[in-house]
């Protein structure tokens, strides 16, 4: 994994086209004991320091109903990562692996997730546990984990295709 934005032996950077980040809306900031990427955890732990997330007034009516769920998934933009490798040396040994076989901060869209253990909701703030994110790591999403959810709409005809067909 890059932790610091340097090139390792044996990684590919390509130029990529010009980010225009396909008109995210942050919807809020994460707030965590972590401000290096040196000391981040490489991910969350379901017994990790408490972290506030901090919803922006618009989206406050968004949060009703979340507290009947036990774990969340956290959906983070990883804002200082480098989003040009394409293979990558996480054990800086010249071993290379392609981005998309790893869950590094480093890939051309920088989406971080974690399913975080609820911990408490105080007005337009969620305490979880389970991130590993830095102080001020914006949030794009929130969802109720989905082995928690059930789907409320009413089920549609794809919901009963199989290989083997419908029904
Ligand atoms: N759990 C997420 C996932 O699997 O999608 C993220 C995993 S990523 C390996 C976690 C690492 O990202 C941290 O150890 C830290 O080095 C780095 N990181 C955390 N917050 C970041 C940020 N805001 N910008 C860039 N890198 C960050």
């Amino acid at each position: 994994m890059v932790r610091e934005n340097e090139i390792r032996q044996g990684e590919v950077a390509i130029d990529p086209p010009p980010a225009t980040d396909a008109g995210l809306v942050y919807i809020g900031r994460i707030a965590t004991p972590w401000t290096s990427r040196l000391v981040a955890p490489r991910q969350g732990r379901a017994d990790g320091p408490i972290c506030r997330i901090e919803i922006f007034e618009p989206w406050r009516q968004a949060m009703d109903g979340i507290e009947k769920y036990e774990r969340l998934e956290v959906l983070y933009w990883l804002h200082l990562s480098r989003r040009d490798l394409v293979k990558q040396s996480p054990a800086k040994d010249g071993t290379t692996y392609g981005t998309f076989a790893l869950r590094s901060p480093v890939r051309p869209n920088p989406i971080g997730t974690s399913i975080a253990t609820l911990v408490g909701v105080e007005g337009t703030t969620i305490l979880v546990r389970g991130l590993d994110c830095l102080d001020g790591t914006p949030l794009i999403d929130l969802k109720p984990d989905r082995t928690l959810f059930k789907p409320i709409a009413p089920p549609q005809p794809g919901d009963f295709e199989t290989e083997m067909g419908s029904g």
